[in-house]
């Protein structure tokens, strides 16, 4: 039956049930006989009325022969006033016994309606209220708790037997060393506050999902032995307006309250999203609760020794404001694990598990390059469940290694799988980056290549610089369009045509050389910049460019651009037809390994020196 439906059956029988307790009560069973005034004033005339009992508007009338009855005087009048009216005989009234008592029946008549028309509504409308927190409680939408955050608190004492430590992350040392000190912070406050240091207020943990943030965080308050209270941006975020800011005071207050503590924010892009970035959102919920976080931050006494750490994989779309000083302005990156780390996690979380002798914690992390610690969590786990459901006693490296197939083809991990074909060719592609960019002049030394789907992409090379460079040369950016062009010019060499999968890198490295002739004076046009630039303020990004040149001017650009992109081709044809058997060895190991890091690139590059070693 449908609930509601229900409900609504039921408080109708609750009502039904409460008049007809109200009626009896207004309605005692067993009603005296009435009299009219009429004829009690013609019974005391003729001495029959013994006694008169006035409560309220009610006459209690009490004969000699001990017969009662009742009756009725209007409101207002006095008894006397009324019998005199009624022509009654002043001697015989004389000999009646009249009282006057409070009105006991008042009290009824006037409780009835305060019952009926006051208590009883509530009574439904708190049943009603009752019935659908319950069932907000029992959906995925909370309703009704209104302004309590919702946060998880792991107390100093609390953290029990759940206790993390560093010890139970693996990897991850620079963080570590980092958060150290907040760790000291946060066990002996006195120290940093007589030296009159700024302490740290929010550390930002950056890093994609699955790295450890939350694993790290509650790790920090496990060391320092102080409550974690942990809630998610994304909590805040609730269908009614003010109940996000509601809810920050309400979990700044319980952290101040047990100082020294930590709160963990996890999911901060929900909330601390780029204020007036989204197009049709003006103050919305989350900009309250973005604001209501900025002020409790900056409310902060120096001895408070609440920190706040959250958690985001987008600092790129954080508010400015948040990263302000004295607030996040912190920020720890979490890189995803290498094969070292890998191998710990593995360990860390196969500890209570019965391993045989067979098991290879290193060729398990060898084969899962671009895994996560969530990941790699759940591939022990896999094991685990594979082991027993085969009724077996010990864990066996052929557990680990069917696991992390399972897991790889889990329901949301790599959207894109390659078929076999493809993975030769984006493999190609890939190495023909590599090289490219490994042989020509003023580039950064390629740290990590994969054929690993990434959102839309097949593969990426992975290049970083080696120290911060903010000044380029011509020669580095022909040799950047270069290796922008090397990927479809290795497929090229290889298989004699290209495919769509380099559509992105040829948007690029034509915008590349186009800025080369336009902003960077860098052709033989000349040190002129062309176009001017209209940036767009309220969506941070530049839309539109005005035309300040003539079109025979913007002909000559064009024709520059062609000249620049043609340079690059050549180049990168040049290298890859002279460096053939590394692209073919570079390919062929990534189809292996889909993942080659820097190291393995560079030996390669060396051994095969061009010949075959
Ligand atoms: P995030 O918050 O970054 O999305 P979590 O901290 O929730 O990731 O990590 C999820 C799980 O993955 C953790 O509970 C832990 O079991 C495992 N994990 C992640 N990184 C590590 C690590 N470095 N060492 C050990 N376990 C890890
Ligand atoms: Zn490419």
């Amino acid at each position: 039956m449908n609930p509601l439906f229900k409900n609504f059956v039921f408080v109708i029988l609750i009502l039904l049930v409460v008049g007809g307790i109200f009626s009896l009560l207004y309605y005692p069973a067993s009603a005296p006989t009435e009299t009219s005034t009429t004829q009690l004033v013609g019974d005391i005339n003729q001495g029959k009325v013994k006694k008169i009992t006035v409560s309220g508007d009610t006459l209690d009338i009490v004969y000699n022969n001990d017969k009662t009855a009742v009756s009725m005087k209007e409101t207002g009048t006095s008894v006397a006033d009324l019998l005199n009216n009624l022509g009654v005989n002043k001697e015989a009234l004389q000999k009646v016994q009249i009282d006057v008592k409070a009105a006991k029946e008042d009290l009824w008549s006037w409780l009835t309606p305060i019952l009926i028309f006051g208590i009883l509504p509530l009574v439904v409308f708190g049943f009603f209220f009752w019935t659908m927190i319950r069932q907000a409680k029992s959906g995925a939408v909370q309703v009704f708790d209104f302004t309590k955050a919702k946060a998880r608190i792991f107390g100093a004492e609390g953290h029990g037997k759940e206790k993390i430590t560093f010890k139970d992350v693996a990897g991850l040392k620079e963080a570590k060393e980092e958060l150290v000190e907040i760790v000291d912070f946060l066990k002996f406050p006195k120290k940093y506050l007589a030296m009159g240091a700024k302490i740290p207020r929010g550390v930002l943990l950056v890093g994609s999902a699955g790295v450890g943030k939350t694993l790290l965080a509650r790790a920090v308050a496990g060391e320092a032995n102080v409550p974690f209270l942990s809630v998610s941006g994304s909590e805040f975020v609730e269908m009614f307006v003010g109940v996000g800011s509601a809810r920050v005071r309400d979990l700044f207050q319980t952290a101040k309250k047990s100082s020294p503590s930590i709160i963990f924010i996890d999911e901060l892009d929900a909330i601390g999203r780029h204020r007036g970035a989204g197009i049709g959102g003006g103050h919305d919920e989350r900009e309250q609760t973005l604001n209501q976080i900025l002020v409790e931050m900056d409310g902060f006494e120096k001895e408070t020794g609440v920190i706040i750490l959250a958690a985001t994989n987008r600092p790129d779309i954080l508010d400015p404001a948040l990263l302000r000083p004295g607030r996040f302005d912190r920020k720890i990156i979490l890189d995803p694990p290498d094969v070292h780390d890998r191998e710990a996690i593995l360990a860390i979380h196969s500890k209570d598990k019965p391993l045989a002798k067979d098991v290879n914690f290193k060729e398990v992390a060898e084969r899962t390059p671009g895994f996560s610690g969530a990941d790699l969590a759940n591939v022990a786990n896999e094991a685990a469940l594979l082991t027993a459901r085969q009724n077996k006693t010990q864990v066996d490296q052929k557990e680990f290694l069917d696991a992390i197939e399972k897991v790889l083809l889990g329901p949301e991990r790599r959207s894109h799988l390659l078929s076999k074909k493809e993975k030769e060719i984006a493999a190609f592609h890939e190495a023909g980056h590599a090289l490219v960019s490994t042989f020509s002049p003023n580039t950064e030394p390629v740290r990590k290549i994969s054929i690993i789907a990434r959102g839309m992409a097949a593969g990426y090379t992975l290049q970083v610089p080696s120290e911060e460079k903010k000044m380029k040369t011509k020669t580095g950016f022909i040799s950047e369009i270069a290796t922008l062009l090397g990927g479809c010019t290795a497929e090229k060499i290889k298989f004699g045509e290209m495919t769509t999968g380099a559509s992105n890198d040829l948007a690029r490295a034509s915008e590349l050389a186009r800025r080369l002739v336009k902003e960077f004076g860098m052709s033989s046009l000349g040190l002129i910049a062309f176009g001017e630039k209209n940036e767009m303020v309220f969506l941070g990004k530049e839309i539109s460019e005005q035309r300040n040149y003539s079109e025979k001017i913007a002909e000559r650009i064009d024709e520059e651009v062609d000249m620049i992109i043609k340079e690059a081709q050549k180049q990168a044809e040049q290298i890859l037809i002279k460096k053939k058997d590394l692209l073919d060895k570079v390919a062929k190991t990534l189809v292996e390994k889909e993942i080659i890091e820097r190291e393995e690139f560079e030996k390669i590059i060396k051994g095969g020196n061009g010949k075959k070693a």
